[in-house]
């Protein structure tokens, strides 16, 4: 199979530049009368002649210029799939029959469920470990053909120490993933300190708008490139034109909507722990976090999202969800605009803390959020 039009790897050119300057200069065309951003294409089928035959094989220029721009961000090649599932699965069916996972207790749960059902049909074992527990990621590294790392998880903020877990005596020929979706590129690059694999759902911060789905895979490993090509390829989870275009778009911004949310969820952050009715804060940001020591050491920042739980009922805290008016009560995240939602609420999270809220923080008015949370606690207070 034919890779060569598809992204270039960055492993080593990105280390002068950073990032806030990327986002807003990479995966742009560079020649003479060229529109400064690559335009849709809407191709499937390209005239003979060149290596460019069929989309679904060799690709689109706005896919690639997608791919080129968080290949640069993430320092190496990037693929991308049609929504962080897709881009999920693609690493998932690299794996033979016999294997063994290690995954995050609080993974994602789409992510849990497809290892899950491998492993009810006898394909690989899997063991679920504490993000935040060193010593039993290195221990497993030992026996364990994947580790699947998501860091900080979702959504109790587990933070791990990616740079330790990567230097782990491993399995020849074991993988180490890194789901960076929380982190963003801007706070954790993976693949610098020895990762295989970085895995995006580019629905969340690189879109940033909450308007579309897509997944993004980038490594520095030509080999493993072109499996997961060849999973592109043959499984056929290719991005929309529109979708890539609109995530290219929203990763201009990214530095600025993170840098802003960030200093919002730190402020929030702040406030909600010194809120007689808020029981507990899971934010990296703060030092009654857990894994606050080890968030300033390998996280460039602390990120956008945060959990807390509320005095009361469950009741209580979907009133409370139910009762902003800023704020969206809305399940995803990662967007311009605050979300939250009472997790245990949805399928496949009745284990997590009953009235815990995930708080993704927006770029509006730090005091208008604060003021819609009050007012939402006040009326939800009626509810017990
Ligand atoms: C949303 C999400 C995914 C799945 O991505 P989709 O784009 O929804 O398919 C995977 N991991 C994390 C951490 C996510 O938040």
């Amino acid at each position: 199979m034919d890779v060569s039009l598809a992204g270039r790897n960055y492993a080593h050119i990105m280390d002068d530049i950073s990032s806030s300057t990327w986002v807003v200069s990479g995966g742009r065309t560079s020649a003479p009368g060229d529109p400064l951003n690559v335009p849709i294409t809407l191709a499937s089928n390209y005239r003979a002649g060149t290596q460019r035959g069929y989309s679904r094989g060799e690709g689109t220029p706005t896919w690639e210029a997608l791919e080129d721009l968080v290949g640069g961000l993430e320092g190496g090649r990037a693929i991308s799939f049609s929504s962080g599932m897709a881009a999920a699965a693609a690493v998932i069916n690299l794996l033979s029959t016999g294997t063994h996972i290690a995954l995050p207790e609080d993974c994602y749960h789409g992510v849990a469920s497809l290892v899950d059902e491998g492993v009810d049909k006898g394909r690989w074992s899997a063991t679920r470990i504490a993000g935040d527990d060193t010593a039993a990621w290195v221990d497993v590294a030992r026996t364990a053909d994947l580790l699947w790392l998501e860091s900080p998880s979702n959504p109790l903020l587990a933070v791990s120490d990616v740079p330790a877990i990567v230097r782990a005596e491993r399995r020849p020929g074991a993988l180490v993933v890194v789901d960076n979706t929380f982190a963003t590129p801007l706070n954790q690059r993976p693949l610098g300190v020895g990762a295989d694999i970085v895995m995006h759902s580019a629905t969340k911060f690189l879109g940033g708008h909450s308007d579309l789905l897509a997944g993004v895979l980038v490594t520095r490993d030509d080999a493993v490139f072109a499996a997961l090509h060849n999973q592109r390829h043959h499984g056929g989870a290719t991005p929309g034109a529109l979708e890539s275009y609109l995530v290219t778009r929203g990763i201009r911004t990214l530095a600025v909507r993170m840098r802003r949310s960030e200093a919002n969820a730190m402020d929030l952050a702040e406030r909600l722990e010194d809120h007689p009715e808020v029981l507990k804060v899971r934010y990296p940001g703060l030092p009654s976090h857990g894994a606050y020591e080890v968030a300033q050491r390998v996280l460039g920042g602390p990120g956008a999202m945060m959990s807390f739980d509320i005095e009361g009922s469950a009741e209580r805290a979907t009133a409370f969800c139910d009762a902003l008016r800023i704020v969206q009560h809305a399940t995803s995240l990662g967007g311009v605009e605050s979300t939250m939602e009472r997790r245990a609420g949805t399928p496949g999270q009745e284990h997590l803390p009953p009235t815990l809220v995930r708080f993704s923080v927006g770029i509006e008015d730090v005091d208008d959020l604060w003021r819609d949370i009050l007012q939402a606690l006040e009326v939800s207070t009626r509810h017990g």
